[in-house]
């Protein structure tokens, strides 16, 4: 539901959209600051940019940087869009910039005639530190879904904004160009390190923990037996 409601933490706030026809996830983490990180930018449509738009407004938030876990069309639709509003940059792993020389072919196959997205600068890395006013952000390096897959977690609060490398009761397929099953089984091991009561916000869907993700996730269940 895209309303001007947001989850409130100590030190940030989150704001979830869910945008365009694949129902994706694009959060806004906002610091006492108001200082703005927009994660995943899928906003699509005029209305949903509108939406993001008028969020920024109303909350006083003030965008610093646009991130993005990984570069599937779903997740970049409204790359161009914010930054230029914002006049700010994009940031992902070097190795999304597969995903984006392949983004209006991969937009056409589910229908979508979109322009060109600009390649973000691909300067994160695993163990990277973000600083988003006073807190600090961690880059997660998780390849398997894609190459470039990066979760970011906010030690703080406990909060992992995961892309698509997890979801509830789930996890990213591994079938699309440079996905690999082994890759992200690997990825998983570290996330499931994360203490049990990480709040997990991912990239499609809802809400969830990692301790849930322990004792539900069949594609998690599967490694800890013997991990
Ligand atoms: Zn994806």
């Amino acid at each position: 539901m895209n309303d001007s409601s947001y989850l409130s933490y100590p030190d940030i706030r989150i704001k979830k959209f869910t945008f365009n026809p694949l129902r994706e996830n694009t959060y806004v983490i906002f610091s006492e600051t108001k200082h703005g990180i927009i994660i995943d930018p899928g906003c699509s449509s005029q209305s949903e940019q509108n939406a993001l738009k008028q969020f920024v407004v109303e909350a006083e938030i003030k965008p610093v940087m646009v991130l993005n876990t990984h570069c599937h069309f779903d997740h970049v639709f409204g790359n161009n869009f914010v930054c230029k509003e914002y006049n700010i940059k994009a940031c992902a792993h070097a190795g999304e910039e597969a995903n984006i020389k392949r983004f209006t072919a991969s937009a056409a196959l589910f229908g979508h005639a979109a322009e060109q997205v600009d390649d973000p600068e691909y300067s994160l890395t695993d163990r990277q530190i973000i600083k988003l006013g006073d807190e600090d952000i961690e880059v997660i390096h998780t390849p398997g879904h894609s190459e470039g897959s990066v979760c970011f977690y906010y030690s703080a609060q406990k909060i992992l904004i995961s892309g698509d490398t997890l979801f509830a009761g789930s996890i990213g397929r591994t079938d699309l160009p440079g996905g690999n099953y082994e890759k992200i089984v690997q990825s998983l091991k570290k996330l499931v390190l994360l203490p049990d009561d990480t709040q997990v916000f991912c990239g499609h869907a809802h809400d969830t923990y990692i301790g849930v993700e322990k004792l539900n996730n069949p594609f998690i269940i599967e490694f800890l037996d013997d991990y």
